[in-house]
């Protein structure tokens, strides 16, 4: 290639620049819930098909919606935890189209006031050099459909209805994101805070959140361009993979002269919406409000002050405590509380063991996040418990194993299950530290003597290769040697003394 010009990625990548990304998300989360949104039937991920259906679900004339308080709880504490202001009072309206897997020929959603308005999502990582503060719009309640099984050999399409009516909370974003990778982020992070909540079990590949993203490119300072919306992705992999490609797509089809189409719906936005008849409007308890009169008691409102006192630790809280109180890395952090009891075994150990939390934290993360990932292990299914590693710990930090020792000690009550205690592993094999001096000198000196070139190297000021020296040791010593004394010993015979202290 000639000097000076640009290779096609690069010229690729220069013109990519010129455009930016815009990426908002509409995140279809299930609620976490024995029934559906408006029926008794029951909501279930394996049943046979048509076997979760009440009439109502069927669509049968003469039915009528019944509220499930459990959904209206979940999409109220959901939305406090994004910060959302909540209305006292939203709707339903229903919202028309034809579709073999939507009986009514509608679904019930809240398309003019929802539950939650204007909320935030905090998602960990930095974003032009700041926390990510992702907008939400709303969070809303609303009708999950039916599926429909196509059926190639007969030329049949085969509806199931056991999804049909499952409650459905809507998480709209607004347009803030610019990549995949962040779309992923966020949703990373909403399925985290979901769970944490328990209002939605948060399984992508069960279908239980599932995201339809809007994307558009723009150049900078422009208004937003026209959108496309890729619907229905339910992998981070494939979301991030997927609007990744669509803004590739947007900017290579505008490049070369064309336009981008927003396609169509399958419903008319002006008129496929109407009030839903047969539910009164949802009616909340206010933050500062108490029963006003015996019919407000009555019909039990859902009070927003009693779900707000039952809201857990949320993960952006969780992160920036640990961080606080133990001084951690942002990035060990994030992963210490996205996985499922990991930040509880962590908090266990450090609580039964007082020791340094940046010792500990590299226990969790490395050995025990590390086998547990290799052998397919959730963390409360660990063979070693908290109490145990903190013993373990404990006897490395008092100087009674080495940092070696220790993790032989790991693995082997990892294969035993346990078996036997830290201490009595130590005590029965004989691996407790080296400490006599006559012991270690010997060591050293053995080992100084089988490699006379690598001393050379050291006396001629190659420092670092005493490190060899050191592990050189330790091999002969199975890894037994006090590490400070076996470094003092080493340094004395191999570098050059400095006398008593004068500067040459
Ligand atoms: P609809 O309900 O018709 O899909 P909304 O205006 O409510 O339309 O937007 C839905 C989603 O689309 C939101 O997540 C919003 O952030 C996103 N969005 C809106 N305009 C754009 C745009 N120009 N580019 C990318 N995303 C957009
Ligand atoms: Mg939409």
């Amino acid at each position: 290639m000639r000097a000076g010009s640009l290779s096609v990625e690069e010229e690729e990548e220069g013109q990519r620049a010129e455009w930016e990304a815009v990426v908002g998300l509409e995140i279809h989360a299930q609620v976490h819930s024995a029934s559906k949104l408006f029926s008794s039937a029951a909501v279930t991920f394996l049943a046979p098909p048509n076997s979760c259906v009440a009439l109502f679900d069927a669509a049968l004339p003469g039915t009528m919606p019944v509220l499930n308080r459990r959904c209206v709880e979940a999409v109220v504490l959901t939305g406090l935890a994004l910060g959302c202001r909540i209305n006292r009072r939203s709707y339903f309206d229903r919202k028309h189209y034809f579709y073999a897997d939507m009986p009514a020929g509608y679904q019930i959603t809240q398309q003019r006031v929802p539950v939650a308005e204007r909320g935030v999502l905090r998602v960990p990582g930095e974003w032009h050099g700041r926390e990510r503060n992702l907008g939400i719009t709303c969070v809303q309640l609303e009708q999950d459909s039916g599926k429909s099984l196509h059926d190639a050999a007969e030329g049949l399409t085969l509806v199931d209805l056991n999804r049909a009516g499952v409650g459905l909370m809507e998480v709209v974003t607004e347009p803030e994101l610019t990549s995949g990778a962040e779309a992923a982020a966020a949703v990373q992070e909403l399925q985290l805070i979901l769970r944490t909540l328990g209002t939605c079990q948060g399984i992508m590949a069960e279908g239980h959140l599932r995201v339809d993203a809007n994307v558009s490119i723009r150049k900078p300072g422009q208004p937003l361009g026209v959108r496309t919306e890729v619907k229905n992705l339910n992998s981070l992999r494939w979301l991030s993979r997927a609007v990744d490609f669509e803004i590739r797509r947007q900017i290579g089809l505008l490049e070369t002269g064309g336009q981008i189409v927003n396609e169509t719906r399958s419903f008319d936005v002006k008129l496929g919406f109407m009030p839903e008849p047969n539910l009164p409007s949802l009616v909340l308890m206010g933050d500062d409000e108490r029963p006003m009169n015996q019919r407000q008691n009555r019909q039990g409102l859902v009070s927003v002050s009693a779900l707000r006192a039952l809201l857990p630790e949320l993960p952006a809280s969780r992160r920036s405590r640990l961080i606080r109180n133990h001084d951690l890395r942002p990035d060990l952090v994030t992963t210490l509380v996205k996985e499922d009891g990991l930040m509880e075994y962590f908090e266990e150990v450090i609580e039964v063991g007082k020791q340094d939390p940046k010792i500990v934290i590299n226990w969790v993360m490395n050995d025990l996040l590390g086998v547990l990932n290799e052998c397919g292990l959730s963390v409360s299914q660990s063979p070693i418990k908290p109490r145990v590693l903190a013993e373990l710990i404990n006897l490395q930090i008092d100087g009674i194993i080495s940092s070696s020792v220790a993790k032989k000690v790991f693995t082997m009550m990892w294969k035993d299950n346990e078996v036997r205690s830290p201490v009595k592993i130590v005590a029965e094999s004989g691996w407790s530290i080296i400490c006599d001096p006559v012991q270690l000198e010997a060591a050293c000196i053995d080992v100084i003597a089988k490699h006379p070139k690598q001393v050379e190297l050291v006396r001629s000021g190659h420092a670092k290769v005493l490190n060899k020296f050191v592990g050189q040791v330790q091999k002969l010593l199975d890894g037994r040697g006090d590490p400070a004394q076996v470094k003092r010993i080493l340094e004395n015979k191999l570098l050059p003394q400095t006398g008593d202290g004068h500067c040459s």
